[in-house]
């Protein structure tokens, strides 16, 4: 059995008190624990401070705004919440498929929203104890300074596994950040970068709070598709979001605007570009879903940093792409 290091936690009731803790130097958050704790099992951090969010309540929230016209998600939203609750389900339904897809009930109902969005990248050459990982000599993630997934590599390239995140980038969601000094909100696609070891531009002592879902302006269909081994509780080994705003409410409706977002390539999420021709196709012509998964296909290269073979979770990719944009012209 893996056991924790000695530990220092503070529980801190209030956000304020929180952030305050968060500014102790190689500090850590852990929300439900579900990720940070094995990896710490794993030696892979050896944090002087954890700062539980616990019992801050005030994250805890889903508040439709409407002045604002967004979903506001606390971040200690746990995954179980989130999946069930009426709105999500109702207007961001691809959202709450993802966060029911996740892992297992009992991860979901101890993991959180902000835990699944600041998930650390993963690697099977990294994921290991501290004992297999010496066998190897480390790598640039851990105790190294080589990468064995791309030889010769500098930059570590371990996978964004998160399931939420590509559908909250799908649906132009965007992060509020806080420090004791203040706060700013990140379009969510513009918060990862491509390292690894270091994939968020969140700042040492921010923390994210909030996250915030634009409500739908048009009539659209949105998706969530992730392959893995086993369906009862895995990480996605190949993942894609998509959403098609339509000029009204049918199957057969024009294509008014898509973004399509594919997950675990390397240590950000990757939007699949080159899709203007599409708009003004009706959603349910063939060639929608063939062209979709065919430029997924083009421009996405999984690499060796998770199980199975590269070229199959690239083909599968293409499958379930095309699969899923059929099952969303099939829907209703
Ligand atoms: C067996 C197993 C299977 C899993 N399968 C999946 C899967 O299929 N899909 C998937 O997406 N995930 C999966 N996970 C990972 C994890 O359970 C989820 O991603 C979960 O949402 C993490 O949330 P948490 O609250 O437990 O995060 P924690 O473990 O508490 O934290 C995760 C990271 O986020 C940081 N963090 C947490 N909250 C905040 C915040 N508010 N602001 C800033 N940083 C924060 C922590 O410091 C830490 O680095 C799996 C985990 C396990 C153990
Ligand atoms: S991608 Fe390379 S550097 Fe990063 S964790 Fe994997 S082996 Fe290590």
């Amino acid at each position: 059995m893996l056991r924790l290091p000695q530990l220092r936690v503070a529980t801190p009731d209030d956000l304020d008190d929180a952030l305050a803790l968060l500014r102790t130097p190689g500090a850590r958050v852990v929300a439900g624990g579900t990720d940070i704790l094995p990896n710490l099992k794993h030696r892979l951090d050896r944090p002087p401070l954890l700062v539980s969010l616990s019992r801050v309540g005030a994250l805890r929230t889903i508040v439709r705004d409407q002045t604002a016209g967004v979903l506001r998600i606390g971040a200690g939203v746990t995954l179980t919440e989130l999946s069930e609750h009426p709105d999500v389900r109702a207007f961001f339904p691809s959202l709450a498929d993802a966060a029911g897809r996740v892992a297992s009930p009992l991860i979901r109902n101890m993991g959180t929203i902000g835990g699944n969005i600041n998930l650390d990248t993963r690697c099977r050459y990294v994921n290991q104890t501290e004992f297999w990982r010496s066998a190897i000599g480390g790598c640039l993630k851990s105790e190294g300074s080589v990468c064995h997934v791309v030889p010769g590599g500098r930059n570590c390239v371990a996978a964004m596994s998160s399931d939420c995140v590509p559908v909250l980038i799908s649906l132009d969601g965007a992060l509020l950040l806080r420090t004791a000094d203040g706060q700013r909100e990140i379009p969510l696609d513009a918060y990862y970068q491509a390292d690894g070891t270091n994939h968020t531009v969140r700042g040492a002592d921010e923390l994210t709070t909030e996250i915030r879902v634009p409500w739908p302006g048009r009539p659209r269909r949105t998706g969530y598709s992730k392959w893995s081994v086993r369906k009862s509780i895995d990480f996605p080994l190949v993942s894609v979001a998509l959403r098609f705003d339509l000029e009204r409410d049918a199957s057969n409706a024009p294509i008014v605007g898509l973004r399509v977002v594919v997950g675990v390539l390397g240590a950000r999420p990757r939007e699949v570009t080159r899709l203007d021709d599409l708009l003004g196709v009706p959603l349910d012509d063939p060639k929608v879903a063939r062209a979709v998964a065919d430029r997924v296909h083009q421009q996405c290269k999984p690499l060796g940093n998770v199980p199975y073979e590269a070229p199959y979770r690239r083909e599968m990719l293409r499958v379930h792409t095309r699969r899923a944009i059929e099952a969303l012209v099939s829907a209703r």
